[in-house]
């Protein structure tokens, strides 16, 4: 059965690279990804795969019955893309303005399409059913899953497994960790409240940019001076916000960032810190502040159990040369919700060609992977459902 599927796959792989390149020049962001939707829709239609469409928003899934009786197995792809725009020289590189695939989801996507039609050509043989996920808005929170899952994407489903292709890791490694794998994802805001005036008579002002500045600085300490040294954290700030003329001084200034963590105790106690800290700086500078901190996705936490299926799996396949265990991710994942319903793992598949020495790494302008590295993606997801259902 493995064999088939296998056969397939590579049968099917020109059509693979042909979805993904369409994709790629035909991008969505977060939340907007109507065309994609419908294009993965009627793709499933075309074949007479039953679909399911606006699950949860532009979220679309798709159902293989086999012919006899099982457990039901998901396997998710997302679909957005990202507010960048496409530097590279390529013939198919993006068509829409400021809007780019640098994440790899319309690999993701194309694997996923190509893979569901091998296995609906098989379904006379297959005991079960699985479920194909295509999630709209992973890139942005609160993202497309939970409310693809309150709308009844997991409903029956057993195990789920999904990848994600990753463009710094040479094509055939697969990387997989039981446990936490990849970060709570959080986000703050704080804009300090000066008092703005003259650039030449800064003593009658309270200079909102300075203040800001110190804070900048002293958050940075929450990570070297507060969290414990053996637990992981970030703490970023991203945007830095106070735009006047050169003579004036400002009156505002805003920080956004971004919060890094695996452990929910870490989570709340930089949420406090963030705070306390501006509240001591805007005490001294006599200004006051707004704080706002908005938590993303949990922590993408692996089921033990599923991550060896996967591991074993991975040691079976031809094109797989090195399996190995990641060191987590501080990139978050709204994966993360799935694996809190159902059991299931999430791993990487490698996605650099042999011939690129420097890869341009996730969410750059000319961010590119290896398209060889999808079949492998196939070949994984495809297996894992096959042996899963037969298990
Ligand atoms: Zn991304
Ligand atoms: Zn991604």
């Amino acid at each position: 059965m493995i064999e088939h599927l296998y056969e397939r796959l590579k049968a099917y792989y020109d059509e693979m690279v042909a979805i993904r390149r369409y994709l790629h020049q035909h991008p969505e962001l977060s939340f907007q990804e109507y065309n994609t939707a419908k294009y993965i829709a009627n793709y499933y239609k075309a074949l007479g795969i039953p679909v399911r469409e606006h699950v949860g928003g532009n979220g679309v899934v798709a159902k293989i019955v086999g012919a006899k009786p099982g457990k039901t197995v998901a396997l998710r792809a997302d679909f957005d893309a990202l507010p960048i725009q496409d530097e590279k020289d390529v013939p198919y590189k993006s068509t829409v303005p400021g809007v780019m695939h640098a994440c790899g989801h319309d690999g993701h996507t194309a694997t996923l399409l190509v893979l569901a039609k091998a296995l609906y050509e098989m379904k006379k043989a297959l005991s079960g059913t699985i479920v194909l996920i295509h999630q709209h808005a992973e890139e942005y929170a609160p993202g497309g899953a939970i409310s693809m899952i309150e709308d009844g994407c997991l409903e029956g489903v057993d195990v789920i497994f999904g990848t994600h292709l990753w463009a710094t890791e040479p094509t055939g490694k697969i990387q997989y960790r039981t446990g936490p794998i990849m970060a709570a994802a959080d986000r703050f805001e704080i804009t300090i409240q000066g008092s703005g005036g003259h650039g030449a008579q800064p003593h009658k002002t309270k200079d909102a940019i300075v203040v800001a500045s110190q804070l900048v600085l002293v958050l940075q300490q929450i990570v070297s001076r507060r969290v414990n040294p053996l637990q992981p954290a970030v703490v970023s700030i991203g945007s830095f916000m106070a735009d006047n003329a050169f003579n004036v001084i400002a009156d505002t200034a805003k920080l956004v960032g971004t919060v890094r963590t695996f452990d929910e105790a870490v989570r709340s106690e930089i949420e406090r810190e963030i705070e306390r800290i501006t509240k001591g700086i805007c005490l001294a500078a006599d200004c006051s502040y707004q704080y706002a901190y908005t938590r993303g996705y949990p922590p993408v936490v692996n089921h033990e159990e599923e991550t060896s299926f996967i591991v074993k799996i991975a040691k079976q396949i031809p094109e797989v040369t090195i399996v190995e265990e990641t060191e987590p991710h501080m990139g978050g994942e709204d994966f993360a919700y799935y694996l809190q319903k159902v059991k299931g793992t999430f791993f990487f598949t490698g996605a650099k060609a042999d011939d690129v020495t420097t890869p341009f790494p996730h969410h750059h302008p000319k961010f590119d992977f290896d398209e060889k590295a999808m079949l492998i993606a196939a070949k994984m997801l495809g297996t894992a459902a096959l042996r899963f259902l037969t298990k």
